[in-house]
Parts: structure tokens; sequence; C-alpha cells
């Protein structure tokens, strides 16, 4: 059984899990991040990659991937170290304070504050009443994109109605021989300008666009072969193609963190936004995962959060320093 010993464990390498290792640097305070997946990232590495952001102060436009490279350039100087493939499962609390966090595979780590950035929890996608559907898994079954290169030339269905399944629609058309959207609605949930732009490709050709439809049915002996439409209730057919790709979302589980005593409200953690500390003393819940009055799921917000967080977690780490505020402009970025 492997020990570390830390003075913060962060549970979740995704954006803000990695930001937050560059706030606590520049405090002087050394981190240890553990992630489920066996790569860093979070959402932006396991789910979209290669798409483009918009929103992050700074960079008119970055693609998910190189954000994430970017954020470990920036906390190299602070040599954060990673246990990476491993879930979080249990907090145990000492009577000096500080925490045991240990994972399903019993790597302990001791650490004086916990920092919870676990976003979605586990990714678990939301998967479509289709009786042969796990047959063809990874057979041109996926729930994510995680490289367009791979549906190059090939025949494409993707299903869905929100910002997902818009934006791959929008993505991917051109790149593959042939994409369909199949939508159960005549609207859709995601953003207006996304939807309008779809819309206007269906009507030019560049894209198949079936509303009021669902995929029923999978074929195809050892890979995919073709799926059936079943549109408005009434008229199924066969579609041939190579890919079904079902975005109908992720479903939000929190897992193991369900059983530590925290506060929570609709599968997410409740904070005190002066901090963003938790109903524990010592643990704090940053990013995706956390939730309070006016909350915005943005990876912006999960910096604020992260740096806010840090100085209060200075405090508990040094009980005997004053927190001063110093910029990076005149101190610059110190090695740890
Ligand atoms: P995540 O990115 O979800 O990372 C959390 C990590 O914690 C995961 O890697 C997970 O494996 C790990 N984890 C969870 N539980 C455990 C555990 N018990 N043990 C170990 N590890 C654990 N936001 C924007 O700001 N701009 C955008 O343009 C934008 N576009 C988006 C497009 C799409 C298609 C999607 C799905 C989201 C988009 N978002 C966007 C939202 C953004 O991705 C999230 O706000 C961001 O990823 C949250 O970061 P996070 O670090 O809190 O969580």
């Amino acid at each position: 059984m492997e020990k570390i010993t830390t003075d913060i464990c962060i549970v979740g390498a995704g954006p803000v899990g990695l930001f937050a290792v560059f706030e606590a640097g520049l405090l002087r305070m050394r981190c240890h991040v553990v992630d489920a997946l066996p790569v860093v990232g979070g959402q932006l590495t396991e789910i979209y990659p290669k798409k483009p952001i918009y929103d992050i102060p700074g960079f008119p436009e970055v693609l998910a991937g190189d954000l994430v490279r970017n954020l470990q350039a920036q906390i190299a100087p602070f040599h954060p170290t990673f246990t990476l493939g491993e879930r979080v499962e249990h907090l145990e609390k000492q009577e000096d304070g500080s925490f045991i966090v240990t994972t399903n595979e019993g790597t302990a780590i001791a650490c004086k504050v916990v920092v919870i950035a676990g976003g979605l929890g586990s990714f678990e996608p939301r998967k479509p009443a289709i009786d042969n559907l796990e047959q063809y898994e990874r057979k041109g079954v996926a729930y994510m994109v995680r490289d367009p290169e791979e549906f190059r030339d090939k025949r494409v269905v993707l299903a869905g109605g929100g910002d997902s399944a818009l934006d791959w629609t929008i993505y991917l058309a051109g790149r593959c021989k042939e994409l369909t959207l199949v939508h159960r609605g005549t609207t859709f949930r995601g953003a207006p300008e996304s939807a309008a732009k779809v819309t206007s490709m269906a009507e030019e050709g560049q894209i198949k666009l079936i509303l009021k439809s669902n995929v029923t049915q999978l074929h195809g002996n050892h890979a995919l072969a073709a799926v059936t439409v079943l549109v408005d209730n009434e008229t199924p057919y066969q579609l041939e193609a190579d890919y079904f790709i079902p975005l109908f979302g992720l479903v939000p589980k929190l897992g193991p963190l369900e059983n530590w005593g925290l506060e929570l409200e609709k599968n997410a953690i409740v904070v005190n936004t002066v901090d963003y500390s938790t109903n524990i003393p010592g643990v704090y819940a940053i990013g995706d995962i956390n939730t309070y009055p006016g909350k915005l799921k943005l990876i912006l917000c999960g910096f604020h959060e992260a740096a806010l967080m840090a100085q209060s977690a200075y405090q508990i780490i040094y009980p005997d320093k004053k927190f001063v505020l110093k910029y990076t402009t005149v101190n610059g970025i110190q090695e740890l």
C-alpha cells in the first residue's frame, strides 16, 4: 500500500483541479492530485479534446486539449504528484485535524487539506433504450467523440438535441462521408445559434436532419452497419451507418463521495462562497461539483473558486503566517 504525504490532496485532475495546483503553489503549498481516469484534463480530455473553447480569458479560441496541456505547463514549476487511474473512496479525519484519503487501490494520501474538484463525478453516459446497444459498443457505438478523425469519411448517425449533439454535428459535417442527426423533438435544447446553424446546414444538404424520430434498432454482423430510425412513431426505416453516437448527456454520479457526510444538494456539494469550504472543516469543493446560489458550471468560475480556496487553505497549512496577496508580476513563479 503506497503512502503519500502532502499539504493538499486534490480529488479530480480536471481543469479546475489542475489550476488549484497553481493557486496552491503560488502560496508554497504542495499538492497531490488523484483522478479515476488514466489521463488528466477531466471533461476536456474525456468528452471534447478537439473542440474549441471561446470563453477562457486571454484566449480568443483554444482547443480543450491545448488548454489542458497549457495548464500542465503552468503547474509544472510546483511539481505536483499524481495518482491516475484510481478512484478516491474514503476520507478519514485524524485527531490532529488532518486527513487520510484512500483510493480503491489502497493508495493512502496523508494531507492537511482536501480539495474536491470531482466535476460530474464518475462519467456515466445516459444510454438510449436499445436492446442490442451494448453488443455494438466499441464496434460502431460511441458515447463521446474523443478524436474526430476516427469519423472521417464514415457514415455517422448522431442522436440528441442538446449542445453536444448540435456542436458535434456542426464540427463533424464535412469530415464525414454522411452525417445524420436524429432528434426526437422538433426544437433543440442546445444554444439557439447552434440550432439555427444545424437547421440551415440541413437545408443546404450538408447534413441529414431527421426530427420527431428515434433510433430503435442496430444492425450488423461483426460491427455496426445500419440503424433503424422510427419517424414520428410511424415509419421505421434503415439507414446505413458505420457509427451511432447517442449524445444524451452524462448521468451525474458522486459515487463514493456521497458517503463522506458532506452537505449535498441535487448531486452537488454545498459550499460557502467566502472560500468554497464545505461543512467539513478542511474540505473544500470547487468546479462543477459544488453548488451555491448563482453557480455557473464554467471553467472560468472554477478557476476563481480555486484562487479563493487556496488563500483559505493557507490559513490551515500555515496557521502562524498571515496571508498577503502578492502579484505574480512582482514575485514571478518560484519553484517548489
Ligand atoms: P471535470 O472536468 O469534470 O473533472 C473532474 C475530474 O474528477 C474527472 O476527471 C473525474 O474522473 C475526477 N473524479 C471524479 N470523482 C472522482 C473520484 N472519486 N476519484 C478520483 N477522481 C474523480 N465550460 C466552459 O467554461 N466553456 C466551454 O466552452 C465549455 N464547453 C463545454 C462543452 C462540452 C461538450 C461539455 C460537456 C462541457 C463544456 N464546458 C465548458 C464545461 C466544462 O467542461 C466544465 O465546467 C469543466 O470541465 C469543469 O471542470 P472540473 O475540473 O470541475 O471537472
